[in-house]
């Protein structure tokens, strides 16, 4: 099936905060140390799942992540509960799964998704980028040219 302009434009969105938080956590997991340097596939994870509208794109709620431990998180969510707990603290732990508990659909504007894809957008450009990560920032800044023309 095609995907629609507002399906892709919040891919973009997304593709732009995750690669910022690539770029932030090095392309290392936070968990277990693998990187890209090492050859492994890194991602970006949400501690507190990414359907809790509210703290999608918050940077406090996701990292750095090998595609093996964002993996485990779906069964195991307590590896990586513990890890934000003692970087982060319970209350704001505590905090996020309230978001979670109390979650609700909340409709977004194109504004909403737009902004954060503007916000992401100008970090990685005025960023000190790898080749890899200018690589992918090119192919983004095409999408976006079609998608906001
Ligand atoms: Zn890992």
């Amino acid at each position: 099936m095609k995907k629609s302009k507002v399906t892709k434009r919040h891919d973009l969105t997304w593709d732009y905060f995750s690669l910022w938080i690539r770029h932030r956590d090095n392309h290392t997991c936070v968990l277990c140390g693998n990187s890209l340097e090492d050859g492994f596939i890194i991602q970006a994870g949400h501690v507190i799942p990414r359907g809790v509208s509210r703290i999608t794109y918050d940077e406090r709620n996701v990292y750095g992540q090998c595609a093996i431990c964002n993996q485990t998180h779906k069964y195991y969510p307590q590896y990586y509960f513990k890890w934000f707990i003692a970087h982060y603290g319970q209350e704001l732990f505590n905090d996020f799964s309230d978001k979670e508990k109390n979650n609700a659909i909340v409709k977004r504007g194109v504004g909403y998704y737009r902004d954060i894809a503007d916000k992401y957008k100008e970090l990685l450009e005025t960023a000190e980028l790898t080749e890899y990560e200018k690589v992918k920032v090119t192919s983004l800044e095409k999408r976006y040219n079609k998608l906001y023309d």
